[in-house]
């Protein structure tokens, strides 16, 4: 049961004059004119449909980067079909062979691959170089490695025997398939969702979303060019209530392997539990959804240290992550200090396209998600119990801008304390020191979410009294560090409360959903 020791991938600095930056640009440059046409990908087959939807860079919405096809009920129904007979010779598959599969995916994506997935990650979700590469290219290959690494470990672990008995186990994949539902955000998580379950011998079929299909599909190549046989993963595109309809009727439906908002994720529950009766094993339901991340500071904290997690924590990717922080509370004493350094810092963010890598701040997602923010935005410059202290400006003329935009408000349950927001928007709400103890209280009742949340402290007994009292309010805690940035190995990833079912992304326990175990005892 030894596999290769998975190392995280190393991170390239893509700094001005590095050959790196030079690739990466030309890449870009001859990606963004290829006008291209993603088929669904069904077993061996490469199906153009009649019905297409154009995509468009965020930065750069005028321009047509291409088109992808939608699937009809058919083509799902013809996907569940091909995976399942696809399932009969994987799932029987000795696991290195799997694992080989996986590890040269690894090794395409972080060699011969890293610029296509990175350039098409930084056009077609908007993301800077530097965002790009520790998604599409680190973090994707960490995933794979170390999912191989938690495999062998999975196997290893085996009962005790003795002279009359011989106790063990098989992880058997679970019996039917899998459906993959992935956000735009992450091209990793995109990579991660269907080949996670595929790993332990399942079938996927995957649905990227809309905003992603761009980098999906060079995705998709990688796996077929690293040797996972047809229709071990699909991909397939179209109307997600007619996908999800299709696929949740399906007897052989074994599992969710989800990413996405909670709403659509409680609803996916729903329609599981309505369909229980047909299916004939219950359905392992995997998600992580919605955050509404904070970071706490306390009196003894390093003002410096604070303000720059909150112009990372909130603004990196324009605050389209789920763990991105965006409701903060800071005591008065260290207030002037952190919004003198905080205006400082963003106003030397540049914002414009990802083609120009001096921009840190690139454009939302959609227009669905710009018009949000706008609204938000517009509701505080109103509002008595709110002031804008920086940005506060959006354009869509040409992309879809928004600028990265702090809101300070005088109540704790203000509505952008309270919303997901999931953009470039931060609200701070400063507390009398001596409230520190009830300003936790604050932090733990605010929220729906447990994603992420981070303490800032120099003060031992402080940092260890948040931790105890924020104990249900956050999957992953962090103590003077920013709440986003999660490392595959290290820090593995995952929210409890609305934010999902907390089987930690990148981990053994996640892993371990995938499979269903057989105990044989024999006896001499
Ligand atoms: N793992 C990422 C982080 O720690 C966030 C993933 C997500 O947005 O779902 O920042």
């Amino acid at each position: 049961f030894h596999v290769p020791p998975a190392n995280n991938e190393p991170v390239k600095s893509y700094a001005p004059g590095t050959p790196e930056r030079e690739e990466v640009l030309l890449t870009y440059k001859d990606l963004y004119n290829k006008n291209v046409d993603v088929p669904l990908y069904i077993g061996s087959e490469e199906i153009r449909t009649k019905k297409t939807a154009t995509m468009h860079p965020p930065h750069d919405h005028k321009h047509n980067l291409g088109v992808y096809h939608l699937a009809e009920k058919k083509h799902i129904e013809k996907a569940i079909d091909v995976a399942l007979e696809a399932r009969k010779k994987w799932a029987k598959l000795e696991w290195e062979q799997r694992a080989a599969v996986f590890l040269k995916a690894a090794d395409l994506i972080s060699g011969p691959y890293r610029y296509k997935l990175n350039a098409a990650t930084m056009i077609g979700q908007s993301k800077n170089i530097y965002q790009a590469e520790i998604d599409s290219a680190c973090e994707i290959a960490d995933f794979l490695r170390f999912n191989v690494e938690y495999m062998s470990e999975i196997y290893n672990d085996q009962p005790e025997s003795d002279e009359t008995a011989w106790n063990r186990v098989e992880h058997r994949p679970l019996e039917g398939f899998v459906y993959a539902v992935t956000p735009f955000n992450f091209t990793a998580i995109a990579g991660n969702l269907p080949s996670a379950p595929a790993l332990m011998g399942n079938v996927a079929i995957w649905k990227p979303s809309d905003s992603q299909v761009f980098s999906a599909e060079i995705l998709m190549q990688v796996f077929k060019e690293a040797g996972v046989p047809d229709g071990v993963i699909n991909m397939v595109m179209g109307d997600p209530a007619m996908i999800t309809d299709v696929i949740l009727k399906s007897p052989d439906f074994a599992g969710i392997h989800y990413t996405g908002s909670t709403e659509v994720f409680k609803d996916i529950w729903a329609k599981i539990g309505n369909n229980i009766h047909t299916y004939k094993t219950y359905p392992r339901i995997v998600g992580e959804t919605g955050g509404k991340d904070f970071i706490i500071a306390h009196p003894s904290a390093n003002p410096k240290e604070v303000s720059t997690a909150i112009s990372r924590g909130a603004f990196e990717y324009q605050g389209q992550k789920c763990s991105a922080a965006s409701r903060i509370y800071l005591p008065k004493s260290l207030w002037p200090q952190i919004k003198e350094e905080l205006i400082e810092d963003i106003s030397s963010f540049k914002m414009g396209s990802p083609e120009d890598m001096s921009n840190f701040i690139n454009a939302v997602i959609h227009e669905r998600s710009f018009d949000k923010l706008a609204k938000y935005i517009d509701q505080a410059k109103k509002d008595k119990k709110a002031e804008i202290i920086i940005g506060g400006n959006y354009d869509k003329s040409v992309g879809y801008f928004v600028e990265p935009t702090v809101i300070v408000t005088t109540d704790p349950h203000y509505t952008t304390m309270e919303t997901e927001l999931f953009g470039p928007v931060v609200t701070i709400y400063v507390y009398e020191d001596e409230k520190w103890e009830e300003t936790l209280v604050e932090v733990d009742n605010t929220s729906a979410y447990a994603l992420t949340g981070a303490v800032f402290s120099k003060d031992r007994y402080a940092a260890a009294q948040a931790t105890d009292m924020l104990q249900n309010s956050a999957g992953n805690f962090y103590i003077n560090d920013k709440c986003t940035g999660a490392v595959v190995g290290r820090q593995p990833f995952g929210g409890a409360r609305a934010s999902g079912t907390n089987d930690k992304a990148g981990s053994k326990l996640n892993l371990q959903r995938w499979v269903s175990q057989r105990l044989i005892k024999e006896t001499f």
